[in-house]
């Protein structure tokens, strides 16, 4: 295989990036835009030895799964990549995906895998379904404001203000803002200067409680005009919240540090089951709280509880699991890394009256060892735990951590996956160590995009 050769390949396979994945005589090519179930013809971009990039030129022959996408720069805003997939073809690669990262790389056998998976999760309605957007703001050749997202991987804006991920109201709020900064003259950033005001805008609603927060990023202390916007802006039913924050940097990170309050309070409050939850622009909450929701439960029904367990939920990010498990248990430990996210779960447990949580703030492979080593220090026996939650980032678990775990001995452990591979291989170690996979079942926390979630029972042998 070489650079500039043309070929027919069949798609047969969703890479990382969404790209389609084909194999020519064993040789596999990576081709943007092609979609899983096409023939499609091609040209090598780039050959290595044992796998190339490749360019689609046309599509021989359409997958079945292909559907018409709902967003017309579905592909240029990298955010949907695979917008044009059926969400049955979606579910299905999932699920696939989930299922052969637990044989190849966790050594489960598909019949022990069959017996223990459950049908994947998805969405009855697989589009407006995030209540996070961030827009950067710009100048177009004609000098006119202009919103939308960054094409590819460079920062070039793209104008559009309608994505299918969305909920409607951004296009509301955004032809607001835009339309405000053209008559009075407000400038757009500009990163090559560094010159120029309103840098992003934040959006977030409460999919509950229907209250709506703006925040506006400012290249600058002051924000004038500021009360035309506001006018505005506060008529739309649901806005609570209207902030500005100040980002003077030079840098990629979206939100300055500091909040200032232009409307309204600081926050907006929104809930998870019947926890809820107050989220200020700088806090971390889950983009999809109708699957989080779902996710979340499963964690709660896998964990078991009656009311007299002691609990660890480890990597818990602002406590959504911790409190969701605190009403159902005797008591909750909770670790995170980042000091922010625990002020916010102490506070939030505190606004749902939830008084038998405890957070700490720290590593998770730690924190644990530690508690575990001190414990033993003090008390002459080891620390117990019924259940242990873990919900990591993509990297999985610390294997300090996993050690820890199984010397803690807990019934139950809930892992809560967002990548099933690190999955696979953690559920290996435990496996290998006196747990047993009970139930596993991937959760579509982001359609149209590669990502899947996946919750998982282990009991102790
Ligand atoms: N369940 C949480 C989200 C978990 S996402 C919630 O709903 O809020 C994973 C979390 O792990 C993030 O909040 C991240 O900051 C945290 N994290 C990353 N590395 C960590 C580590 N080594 N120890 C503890 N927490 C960590």
């Amino acid at each position: 295989m070489e650079k500039n050769e043309k070929l027919v390949i069949k798609i047969e396979d969703i890479g990382v990036n969404g790209e389609g994945i084909g194999k020519v005589d064993g040789y596999t090519l990576f081709v943007k835009d092609a979609l899983i179930g096409d023939t499609v013809e091609a040209v090598i971009t780039k050959a290595k030895k044992n796998y190339g990039y490749a360019k689609m030129l046309k599509v021989l022959e359409p997958s079945p799964h292909r559907v018409e996408k709902r967003c017309p720069v579905a592909r240029q805003c990298g955010g949907c990549q695979i917008q044009e997939l059926s969400y049955e073809a979606q579910l299905d690669f999932k699920t696939k995906k989930v299922y052969g990262n637990l044989e190849r790389i966790g050594g489960f056998s598909p019949e022990f895998l069959d017996s223990v998976m459950e049908p994947i999760c998805g969405m009855e309605n697989p589009f407006n379904y995030r209540n996070k957007a961030q827009f950067p703001i710009g100048t177009d050749k004609e000098g006119n404001i202009v919103t939308g997202f960054y094409a590819g991987r460079t920062h070039q804006i793209i104008p559009n203000m309608e994505c299918a991920l969305g909920v409607e109201v951004n296009q509301e709020i955004l032809k607001i803002i835009v339309d405000f900064m053209n008559e009075n003259h407000i400038s757009a950033y500009d990163e090559t200067t560094q010159r120029g005001l309103v840098r992003h805008v934040l959006i977030r609603y409460g999919f509950k409680t229907g209250e709506i927060m703006v925040c506006l990023v400012i290249n600058g202390d002051k924000f004038p005009k500021s009360e035309k916007l506001v006018d505005k802006l506060s008529q739309i039913e649901g806005m609570t919240s209207i902030t500005y924050s100040v980002n003077r940097e030079n840098t990629n990170v979206i939100m300055g540090k500091e909040i200032g309050i232009l409307w309204g309070q600081g926050y907006i409050t929104d809930y998870i089951g019947n926890v809820k939850y107050q989220i200020s622009p700088l806090s971390f909450f889950q983009v999809n709280p109708v699957q989080t929701e779902k996710l979340y439960g499963l964690a709660l029904e896998y964990a078991g509880l009656e009311g007299n367990e002691t609990v660890w939920d480890l990597y818990c990010g602002i406590g959504t699991i911790s409190l969701f498990l605190a009403q159902k248990a005797k008591k909750v430990y909770g670790v995170e890394i980042i000091p922010q996210a625990i002020d916010d779960a102490r506070n939030n447990a505190k606004i749902n009256g939830i008084e038998n949580a405890e957070f700490f703030v720290g590593k998770a492979e730690e924190v644990l060892p530690e508690y575990y080593a001190q414990y033993e220090k003090e008390h002459g026996e080891k620390a117990y735990a019924d259940v242990i939650v873990v919900d990591p980032p993509r990297k999985g678990c610390d294997e300090t951590l996993l050690h820890t775990m199984v010397k803690m001995q807990p019934e139950r452990i809930v892992y809560v996956s967002c990548d099933s591979a690190t999955l696979a291989r953690d559920l290996k170690y435990l496996c290998e160590n006196g747990y047993e996979v009970k139930r596993v079942r991937p959760v579509d926390q982001f359609p149209s995009t590669v990502h899947t979630e996946v919750a998982c029972l282990l009991q102790k042998n």
